[in-house]
């Protein structure tokens, strides 16, 4: 196996020498250019394939670890650059109706773009993972994330703690019906709270449990108008 730890957007692969190089893609938007030079990179650098992600991301699988840096190259000319890996804020995902969804409560690009400049790569406990829906019907997994961001009619719902893998979880909802320069205060603090009580590689779900919900309520919501419209969770 190729050693490819503190190398970003490299997954290891079993076969020895090769790698996966997973792609950030915001918003999950390509343009036609990009995918004939992505199409391109897989055919002389991959084995004529990628694989779409769960966070409107591709993975380009067997690239040779020694050509793994041209790739990064050649994608960064077409303006994309390397997933993120271990103890960060990840890529950033949105549904894919936030500017056009007939369902989306309002264009919420700007948004999405200051998520992603605000809090992409900070260093936190362990992986955090951001998700930013145009509506409850929640395309893009709100509710399995470490913070889930809805729009609403009046507003933003959000949610913490969710996550998928071994262990689902569902997030808790944390607040409703609040502005989104207090989505970003809340997202603030949830860090915030995230840096401080978290044991080693705690997940923010683990730190809540423990702590109890009440108490991450109160540091986070402190101070916020809409809150607590929902304690029941
Ligand atoms: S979450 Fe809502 S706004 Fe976003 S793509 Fe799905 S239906 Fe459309």
């Amino acid at each position: 196996m190729t050693k490819v730890r503190g190398r970003i957007g490299l997954l290891a692969q079993r076969q020895k020498d090769y790698v996966t190089i997973r792609l950030r893609i915001p918003l999950g938007k390509l343009t036609a250019e990009q995918m004939e030079g992505i199409s391109q990179i897989i055919e002389e650098y991959g084995d004529g394939y990628a694989i779409p992600t769960i966070r409107k991301s591709l993975e380009i699988p067997w690239v040779r670890f020694e050509d793994s840096n041209k790739v990064l190259k050649e994608l960064r000319k077409m303006g994309l650059s390397a997933g993120s890996c271990g103890r960060k804020v990840r890529t950033i995902v949105a549904c894919a109706g936030l500017g056009h969804c007939i369902h989306s409560h309002r264009n919420l690009e700007k948004m999405y773009y200051k998520l992603l400049g605000n809090y992409y790569m900070k260093d936190t406990p362990t992986k955090f993972k951001i998700s930013l829906s145009g509506c409850h019907l929640a395309c893009n997994h709100p509710y399995i994330n470490d913070f889930g961001i809805i729009a609403t009619e009046d507003g933003f719902s959000i949610l913490v703690g969710g996550k998928g893998g071994r262990h689902p979880q569902f997030g808790k909802l944390i607040v409703e019906g609040v502005s989104e320069e207090e989505v970003f205060n809340i997202l603030d603090k949830t860090l915030e709270y995230f840096r401080k009580y978290a044991q080693g590689r705690e997940r923010i779900y683990e730190v809540i449990k423990r702590n109890g919900v009440d108490h991450f309520r109160g540091y986070v919501l402190e101070g916020v108008k809409a809150w607590p419209r929902d304690s029941k969770n």
